[in-house]
């Protein structure tokens, strides 16, 4: 309960400082800041440094994602359907998570680039957890 508390306080902080920093045509940090931040306030955000399957760091290297499979790997150990994280991006998602939005918007950012592939890894994430839970949501209501 406690920790379910929490959690939820992170949210509301995380969710009040993102409001603070959105500003026309200051977006997209603000918004991919916030989603890969509730994938870790979650528990959802994967170890972005180790191939899940073979252990090696992946420092400096592409990381392999798929929706339906968890971890990262490296590329001999890639699964069916997967995406690949540059390493550019791999830097950017970790700095994201070290440093506070402010400090990282006194640079401009487009929508695209290793911003957009951060982006689309943490929304994919966030959409693999939130069907997990309505498909248990389904099942719980059929019993
Ligand atoms: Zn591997």
């Amino acid at each position: 309960m406690t920790s379910e508390r929490a959690v939820e306080d992170d949210v509301f902080r995380l969710t009040v400082a993102t409001l603070a920093e959105v500003k026309v045509g200051q977006v997209w940090m603000p918004v991919t800041y916030f989603t890969l931040w509730m994938t870790r306030l979650m528990g959802w955000l994967p170890e972005l440094g180790v191939c899940i399957v073979c252990g090696e760091v992946l420092r400096g290297q592409p990381v392999w994602f798929a929706a339906g499979a968890d971890g990262v790997t490296c590329g001999p150990h890639k699964r069916p359907g997967s995406a690949a994280l540059p390493p550019e991006a791999v830097a950017l998602a970790e700095r994201m998570l070290r440093r506070p939005l402010a400090e990282l918007l006194k640079e401009s950012w487009g929508k695209a680039g290793p911003l957009a592939m951060v982006r689309r890894f943490a929304v994919e994430i966030l959409e693999r957890q939130l069907e997990r839970q309505m498909r248990s949501a389904r099942v719980l209501a059929r019993l």
